[in-house]
């Protein structure tokens, strides 16, 4: 049976497996070694080239998940992304990219493609306007993200593709809030995917890593860069992630269920005067997120009434805890304006909608009913304390 005719749920099951042919284990060994055989085999391993055998294995799984040819798995987010960018932009390229992005990324883009004297524009916005506005002669990459961090944006996957086939330019996605399990922008025409694998492919707050998939012809280009920057995952944590993506499929629809449900009932919350999640009827881009993504996601953002403050609301939350990461089975908070966009003025804050009232809400697994009397517990202790 091919892996692009198994169904979800199997492919994170059993995609990748190593089989335990001395024991017969049940599930994929460990290879630890950083020295294998030299002469007269076919491939050359070596952690750096990853190409050991987890390393190998669970590619193919990442890459049934995001139906590509092939994937590569990195030490971070941020060593897919930087080895990604960097294959496929040299000194006098120029980048397109959406101007709502991850943190980690724009800092990559702004401190060190100067120095390698790369291009890049940030788009005005995320319309397919503002990406055909921002193309130059020597634009050979279109990056976006969708959703986006903190507001779910939704970018139309379809149009950015097809702007890219049309002018010759490569485009990517930065897919780690949708997760595979709802969004598939390779079959959109999207280039390359990539994932901070630090996020729902770990899921347990344990684990840090990335990943990209691709057709062969990418990931060969990426290849060669990446094992001259050395971004590779050790061994150990290789396991540990392919553990984990066993029940990618499982968590991400029950927190993806149960985001619907928080979002739901924070629309209707008095203490909340705004939910953002495309799942939402009242989000402006709900019908484009319909249109492309199989479930809305387990990420959405909140803003408290004017009279509360967020700072303290946090604080009095006892089951959900305040992060900075995400996507983890246990429900986070943070505020972006202290931390992924703290280094914003308050204008440009102001001019992108991050309001020091808004708390961007990461859903885990657990029961809504017990979210819900945790957030309203917290509501009730700083609504007496004024
Ligand atoms: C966390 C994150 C990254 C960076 O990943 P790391 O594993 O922290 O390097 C990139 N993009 C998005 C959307 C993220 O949330």
């Amino acid at each position: 049976m091919s892996d692009k005719k198994l169904g979800l749920n199997t492919i994170c099951t059993h995609v990748g497996e190593i089989k335990d042919e001395q024991f017969k284990g049940a599930v994929s060994p460990m290879y630890l070694s950083s020295s294998y055989e030299f002469l007269d085999v076919d491939v050359k391993r070596y952690p750096r080239y990853f190409n050991t055998p987890n390393q190998e294995f669970l590619s193919k799984k990442i890459a049934a998940l995001e139906h590509t040819e092939a994937a590569m798995i990195f030490g971070s987010g941020m060593a897919a992304i930087s080895t990604m960018f960097l294959a496929f932009l040299k000194q006098g390229d120029h980048l397109v990219v959406q101007n709502t992005l991850y943190g980690g990324t724009v800092n990559f883009i702004k401190e060190e493609f100067p120095k390698y004297g790369i291009e890049y524009t940030f788009t005005n916005g995320y319309e397919l306007k503002d990406f055909k506005a921002a193309i130059q002669p020597n634009t050979k990459l279109i990056h976006i993200e969708t959703p986006s961090n903190p507001l779910m944006t939704i970018t139309d996957i379809t149009a950015i593709a097809k702007l890219g086939k049309s002018n010759n330019i490569l485009t990517s996605i930065d897919n780690t809030f949708a997760s595979p399990i709802n969004q598939s922008p390779i079959d959109f025409g999207i280039d390359m995917v990539m994932h901070s694998a630090t996020k729902y492919f770990g899921g347990h707050s344990d684990i840090c890593a990335g990943a990209v998939a691709s057709s062969s012809e990418h990931i060969e280009r990426i290849w060669n860069v990446g094992k001259n920057l050395g971004g590779s995952l050790s061994d150990m944590t290789v396991w540990m992630l392919e553990r984990s993506m066993k029940t990618l499929g499982l968590r991400v629809k029950a927190q993806t269920k149960n985001a619907m449900k928080m979002a739901k009932w924070l629309d209707k919350h008095p203490k909340v005067s705004k939910v953002y999640y495309p799942g939402l009827k009242s989000h402006p881009d709900y019908k484009l997120a319909k249109s492309q993504m199989k479930g809305f996601g387990a990420m959405l953002s909140f803003e408290l009434t004017d009279d509360l403050d967020a700072y303290k609301f946090q604080k009095q939350l006892k089951l959900i805890k305040s992060s900075m990461s995400l996507a983890g089975i246990e429900s986070t908070v943070i505020s972006p304006h202290l931390t992924s966009h703290a280094l914003l003025t308050q204008e440009e804050r102001d001019k992108v909608g991050i309001s020091d009232q808004l708390i961007r809400f990461s859903v885990g697994i657990e029961e809504t009913r017990d979210l819900k009397l945790d957030i309203e517990q917290a509501f009730e202790k700083i609504v007496n304390r004024k």
